[in-house]
């Protein structure tokens, strides 16, 4: 069986989910399906991965077929940089909707505390490289995300590679209507998080780990990175409980209570990936696993450097 989260709104988020950035659009409506099928109720999408209208077919297929019903899914979208200022955020989010064909979101997540200059560049960038940044503070975004919630476009909204000072921003706001549910960041046994994810519990919000896999299929991936899925001190703890190094690396956020979204398009990946609810890791292995940790990042958003809101200064 299952698990699931129970987030702040008192509404219950289950523990994997299906990721969807990089998976094609000639591939993603098959991933989505088979994961459904497979046992799957939480899909993780974004306006940014551009395949939202496949996300949306294959939810629709699998309901027309009486598979699940909607309220059965948990289907996560996140609102772009693009978007942040508050006369583009309800359109953002409506877009997002009628590519899903959905009426309601699960979740919505802003993407990133940082907002860019809007238009259709989704990454607009000045002549040295960087970011253009645009005149929003995420307090006003983070206004602008609750309205959603009470105009009933999205059931919970979250927040998504926010640090510690940047959470205690959206908390002490004058008044604050929706706390985040959930803080959606990277997370993997290079990167085990502890203090944003003692500090996020601490305030009743979940963390969501991604690139639990250590995303192989990076754009940027260069021989000779880190590999989880090929660490042989992971293989070894994959081997003594009879599974897969990618089963021990999504079963690691289980015993954490923290949710995992891996992506595949691969049917048989997919399944596997789920296969992760009949064993459990002992402490001296979470231990060990915990001791792997080296602060390495995937995501470092490397051209935003410059961006006032650039999460990835601060120690956590
Ligand atoms: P993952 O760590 O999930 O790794 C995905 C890669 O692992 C793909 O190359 C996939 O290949 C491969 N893979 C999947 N399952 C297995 C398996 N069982 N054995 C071997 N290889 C496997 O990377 P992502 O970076 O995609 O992270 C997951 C999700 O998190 C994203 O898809 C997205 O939804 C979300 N995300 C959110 C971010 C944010 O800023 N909020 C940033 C990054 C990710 P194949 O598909 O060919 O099977």
């Amino acid at each position: 069986m299952a698990s699931a989260l129970t987030l702040n709104n008192g509404a219950r988020m289950p523990i994997i989910g299906l990721g969807t950035w990089k998976s094609s659009r000639g591939e993603v409506t098959e991933a989505v399906k088979v994961a459904i099928l497979a046992g799957y109720r939480h899909i993780d999408g974004a306006y940014v991965y551009r395949n939202e209208e496949e996300v949306g077919a294959a939810v629709h297929a699998m309901m027309d077929q009486g598979v699940v019903k909607r309220e059965e899914l948990f289907i996560v979208s996140k609102l772009w940089c693009t978007f942040h200022e508050r006369s583009l955020v309800r359109g953002a989010c409506e877009k997002t909707l009628s590519d899903l064909k959905l009426d309601y979101l699960d979740l919505y997540l802003v993407h990133n505390p940082m907002g860019f200059k809007p238009g259709e560049d989704l990454f607009p960038l000045d002549a040295e490289g960087k970011v253009i940044p645009d005149n929003s503070t995420f307090l006003e975004t983070w206004e602008e995300m609750e309205k959603l919630v009470d105009a009933g476009l999205v059931k919970a909204i979250g927040i998504s590679n926010f640090n510690r000072s940047q959470i205690e921003a959206i908390l002490n706001k004058p008044g604050l209507k929706y706390k985040p549910v959930t803080n959606q960041i990277e997370c993997h046994p290079y990167l085990t998080q502890e203090k944003l994810i003692n500090f996020c519990h601490s305030k009743g919000i979940t963390v969501t780990a991604y690139s639990p896999l250590g995303s192989p299929d990076r754009p940027w991936a260069k021989p000779g990175d880190p590999s989880l899925l090929e660490d042989p001190k992971i293989r070894a703890i994959a081997d003594k409980y009879k599974k897969t190094a990618a089963q021990i690396l999504i079963r690691f956020h289980i015993e954490r209570n923290v949710a995992v979204i891996p992506k595949s398009v691969k049917p048989e990946r997919i399944k596997e990936n789920f296969q992760v609810f009949d064993f459990k890791l002992s402490k001296e292995d979470m231990n060990t696993i915990m001791s792997f940790n080296r602060n390495w990042r995937i995501i470092l958003l490397d051209l935003t450097s410059n961006h006032k809101d650039y999460p990835l200064n601060a120690e956590y």
